[in-house]
């Protein structure tokens, strides 16, 4: 037989066979009495379906060893119920049950089921949860407070908690870890960016999240959702700290493309050096590749001085920091590899600076190629091998994470006599 999607899976008395991944895994305490009722898990397929599985305490013994989070298996004999009413820790309404007579096969990973996979609750999203206990919530921010761990009395006794704040689109939300899962972060990670998954939502005045059993922690994750936080942290920095560091705007231009000049290496021990106050380097690296697993663009309110990713609602677009439907534009984000003799790092480019190599807009761009093309088009991709100096403004997220992973605030290019800061004449833009 061969095995269903999970979208196509229907309870009944009929028992199944599936191919999936353990994208999470955790055990199902009972507050009350500490006792074990459950081993959950989140499973996802090839089509991206994720549906919640569980093995009861009846045959808990022989599955416990044999399952590991992140693993693929093809699984089969397991039966559909029902979801429960509350508490479900993804939007489906079945849950996957391992029998007596249900048997795993671990085997190979494949790309094409995804390692992870979360619907995050934005603010907006999250008023809908509210006291709403159907679902629990994942959500994503950069940690701005991580607490101490201390105690609480409850109806079931002493519980340890530790209360962390998130930025989630710029407003602190209050999260408070229960239990176990108040290890699952300590002070180092603030400033992360963070995920928490499966919280319940109630608002106290406030947001107030609270984590379940099913609640996994996730720190600083390789997947574009993060990067986009971490971007969105990138450019609010850049416009509080232009006002106070302006040396780097002194004297010639051969002066600002000289202003702090390091080798690749040197700026990344710079992370590590506590007594460093300096945040703008320049550093002569090259191109070496296009990270095209992130995209090259994102799609950006018009409004000049916005610049931010827009949400698609159903027929339009929507902005969130004007608080009103936008006309989208296209604009650069492209991530990129770069190295000097000493060391690599990687980097983001934006719009401007992005602009001054593909001397095309973004917006013109897309126009003109295959958007069924998932390849990277070819003006981006011959940024490839070229020799530049880049000015970095390091941010409080380089620091916390001691990462190279830093965002041009700035282009030179060294072997353009004029140098304009924008060729902004010389870009073509889509007509009208
Ligand atoms: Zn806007």
């Amino acid at each position: 037989m061969m095995y269903k999607p999970l979208s196509e899976i229907r309870p009944g008395k009929e028992l199944w066979k599936i191919k999936a991944r353990v994208t999470r895994l955790w055990d199902a305490i009972l507050l009350s009495s500490g006792e074990l009722l459950s081993v959950d898990m989140i499973l996802i397929d090839e089509e991206g379906t994720m549906v919640h599985g569980v093995i009861n305490k009846a045959v808990m013994e022989k599955f416990k060893s044999l399952i590991q989070e992140n693993n693929v298996y093809v699984i089969s004999n397991v039966k559909v119920t029902p979801a429960t009413k509350t508490y479900r820790p993804v939007e489906n309404d079945k849950v996957v049950n391992f029998l007596t007579t249900t048997t795993m096969q671990k085997i190979k990973d494949i790309d094409e089921i995804p390692r992870y996979s979360f619907k995050f609750f934005n603010t907006d999203m999250l008023s809908k949860r509210i006291n709403n206990d159907t679902y629990l919530s994942d959500v994503i921010g950069v940690a701005s407070y991580i607490g101490p761990v201390e105690e609480t009395k409850t109806q079931f006794g002493v519980s340890k908690i530790r209360d962390i704040v998130l930025l989630i689109d710029d407003q602190e939300i209050k999260v408070r870890l229960w239990n176990s899962k108040v290890d699952l972060v300590d002070a180092k990670s603030k400033s992360h960016v963070i995920v928490i998954t499966s919280t319940t939502v109630k608002k106290f005045g406030k947001y107030s999240l609270s984590s379940t059993n099913a609640t996994q922690v996730f720190i600083d994750l390789p997947i574009p959702e993060a990067m986009d936080v971490q971007n969105s942290i990138c450019s609010i920095e850049n416009v509080t700290k232009e006002i106070h560091t302006e040396g780097h705007l002194k004297g010639t231009l051969e002066e600002q493309m000289q202003y702090n000049r390091r080798t690749l290496e040197e700026l990344n021990l710079i992370l590590f050096d506590s007594s460093n106050e300096e945040k703008i380097f320049t550093v002569e690296a090259t191109i070496n590749a296009v990270n095209a697993k992130y995209g090259w663009y994102y799609i950006s309110c018009s409004e000049d001085n916005c610049k931010k990713q827009l949400d698609k609602n159903y027929d339009h677009y929507f902005c969130k920091k004007c608080n009103k439907k936008a006309h989208p534009k296209t604009r650069y984000k492209i991530k990129i590899e770069i190295s000097d003799s000493t060391a690599s790092a990687t980097s983001v480019l934006f719009d401007k600076e992005a602009q001054m190599l593909i001397n095309e807009s973004a917006d013109f761009l897309i126009s003109s190629i295959n958007q069924d093309n998932m390849e990277l088009p070819k003006s981006v991709e011959k940024i490839c091998g070229q020799k530049l100096i880049f000015q970095f403004r390091l941010t409080e997220y380089n620091f916390r994470s001691c990462r190279p992973d830093y965002t041009v605030s700035r282009l030179f290019l060294p072997d353009v006599k004029s140098n304009p800061r924008i060729r902004t004449e010389n870009v073509k833009e889509k007509k009208p």
